[in-house]
């Protein structure tokens, strides 16, 4: 009777161990599938800001890992860029952002001049199929003196840029390498020829807008309009377009041109500045900024 007993004892003891083992196993590869990791504090931080940086579609950081979702994720692989991060402002904090469309032309000279006189930096959104030598050379300028070089397409013919979402990002495609090979910098931002509304991209502008935002591309609009490229303006005309509307906004968006036929916005703008100045407003680039984008 004892000798069935201890053999039931030692049965049992031998069930429990294999039990232990089986269930230690288990754990083990239920850690190595990665299912059980433990983070320190440290860690855990670090991906709670990572979690909340991609939370916050307009500025999530794209590295194109993101790229299967996409149609045209095949096209154009250096196209990504790191998004731009606004820095936080108080609303009340006035800053003025001037920008220069359709440049650089035989008139960017004397713009960058007058910036650097007055210790400024602005926004260019620049076109690549004007570029000339010179243009080049303003290009660089732009770079080594601290201004935001944006893209606002390569030939700005919307026949062709808003045929397809296709051709857009051919358009875009040239431009970027245009500007990332003189400078050496990745443009990360961009403005539409005409504004982000306008009749040649409603069609496909929310597609261009996704498809860029996931390579990193962010757009700028304008909320004030010195109107120095329709009609026959005047000095006096692009400085009152520009004085009747800068105060509605803490953080005004200033669209001027430096195309070649915008001497006059050259001539102007140290008076634009003064006047600006004047009224309490410092001067910064657009990258630093929330998009100003039109509401429709
Ligand atoms: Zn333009």
């Amino acid at each position: 009777m004892e000798h069935k007993v201890r053999i039931a004892l030692m049965a049992l003891v031998l069930a429990l161990l294999v039990l232990r083992l089986l269930l230690l196993d288990s754990a083990d590869e239920a850690q190595g599938e990665g299912s059980v990791i433990w983070h320190n504090e440290q860690e855990l931080a670090v991906m709670a800001e990572l979690e909340n940086r991609e939370a916050a579609p307009v500025y999530t950081v794209s590295d194109g890992s993101m790229e299967a979702d996409s149609e045209y994720a095949d096209l154009y692989p250096d196209m990504y860029v790191t998004a731009v991060m606004p820095e936080s402002r108080q609303e009340e904090e006035r800053i003025a952002y001037l920008t220069f469309d359709d440049g650089p032309s035989s008139v960017t000279g004397d713009i960058l001049d007058t910036l650097k006189e007055e210790g400024i930096r602005a926004t260019f959104f620049v076109l690549g199929s004007t570029m000339t030598e010179q243009g080049e050379e303003n290009l660089k300028r732009m770079a080594r003196e601290g201004h935001t070089i944006g893209i606002h397409t390569y030939s700005h013919e919307y026949q062709d840029i808003y045929a397809s979402v296709e051709s857009f990002l051919k358009d875009f495609n040239r431009v970027y390498e245009q500007i990332t090979e003189l400078t050496g910098v990745k443009p990360a931002i961009f403005r539409f020829p005409w504004g982000s509304y306008n009749e040649y991209c409603r069609e496909i502008k929310d597609e261009i807008v996704e498809e860029l935002g996931r390579r990193g591309f962010t757009y700028y609009d304008w909320n004030v309009s010195a109107e120095d490229s329709v009609g026959t303006p005047t000095a006096e005309s692009i400085y009152e377009n520009i004085r009747k509307d800068y105060t509605k906004y803490t953080q005004p968006v200033i669209l001027m041109h430096d195309s070649g036929s915008n001497a006059l916005t050259a001539q102007i703008l140290p008076e634009v500045i003064r006047m600006i100045r004047e009224s309490g407003y410092t001067f910064d680039t657009l990258d630093h900024r929330e998009p100003c984008q039109f509401g429709y």
